[in-house]
């Protein structure tokens, strides 16, 4: 049997419905699990499913604001109900708000800590239990460039993704002994409905990219097929509280 074969297995990849959540969903259902896709937007959910399931697996949606943390526990029951088991989140969901920290409001600053790491946080703890009485499980949190660097109109994200790189760190320390793998991917530059939306309102980021990026293109979202399936596995067993960075070398430039 493959280490990579994930037959039996449960997953939820909350923001699934669409970018790197979905090229991740579509890998790990690919390699055999069933999948729980969370988001708000069930339209764009419908086209994710059609493509989930066209891989031959099982799939659902369950509109979600991981915002909300009583959202968060209830996606992750119904996942457990739905499917019976839950070994494999990935906490994928993300969003932001462009502003100088001067003038963002504290309400925006909430709305994304909230949903990038406090949302994060809820749904791993939820899925613990879960995972406990599957003997194991993998947590993915997906993390950005900025969980390393600064960005002047970022300061939520960046608070939100740096946060994330600790959150997996303790949460790797505290489950290692549950057999339970935390790890953190840090997406460099990838061409999705966030960064389409970012090269229109932020002159020039287009070209500055790939001028900085050693691999000279933009990242898309089937370059995390690979690591999804990785992290998701056997073949990661032994690999926890790490951060990796899928950024074609961005920082790796000095
Ligand atoms: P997308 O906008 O395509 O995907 C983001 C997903 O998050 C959407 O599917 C959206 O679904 C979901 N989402 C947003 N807010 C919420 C919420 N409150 N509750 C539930 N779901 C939510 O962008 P990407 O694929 O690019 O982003 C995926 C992750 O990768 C994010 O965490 C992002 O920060 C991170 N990332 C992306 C980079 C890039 O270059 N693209 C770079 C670094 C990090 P819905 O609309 O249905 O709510």
């Amino acid at each position: 049997m493959s280490m990579f074969d994930l037959s039996g297995r449960v997953a939820i990849v909350t923001g699934g419905n669409g970018g790197i959540g979905l090229a991740m969903a579509e890998a790990i259902a690919g390699a055999g699990a069933s999948i729980m896709l969370a988001g708000r937007n069930a339209k764009k959910a419908d086209a994710a499913l059609t493509q989930i399931r066209g891989r031959g697996a099982k799939a659902m949606f369950h509109e979600t604001d991981v915002a909300d943390a009583q959202a968060c526990k209830a996606l992750v029951e119904t996942t457990a109900k739905t499917f019976g088991r839950v070994d494999i989140l990935v906490n994928n969901a993300g969003t932001t708000v462009r502003r100088q920290p001067q003038d963002l409001a504290v309400e925006d600053w909430h709305k994304v800590i909230e949903t990038n790491l406090t949302g994060a946080f809820v749904c791993a703890q939820a899925a613990y239990p879960h995972m406990l009485k599957a003997g194991g499980g993998k947590v993915i949190n997906i993390g950005s460039m900025l969980s390393i660097f600064g960005a002047a109109y970022a300061v939520a994200y960046g608070a939100s993704k740096g946060g994330i790189v600790q959150m997996t760190k303790s949460l790797a320390v505290a489950w290692a002994k549950d057999n339970i793998q935390v790890n953190a991917v840090l997406p460099g530059w990838i061409d999705t409905d966030l960064t389409r939306q970012a090269r229109q309102e932020v002159a020039g980021l287009h070209e500055r990219v790939l001028a900085r990026t050693p691999a000279q293109r933009w990242g898309s979202p089937s370059d995390f097929a690979g690591i999804a399936l990785f992290l998701a596995s056997k073949a990661s067993d032994f690999v926890t509280g790490t951060a990796i960075p899928i950024d074609g070398g961005y920082s790796s430039l000095g």
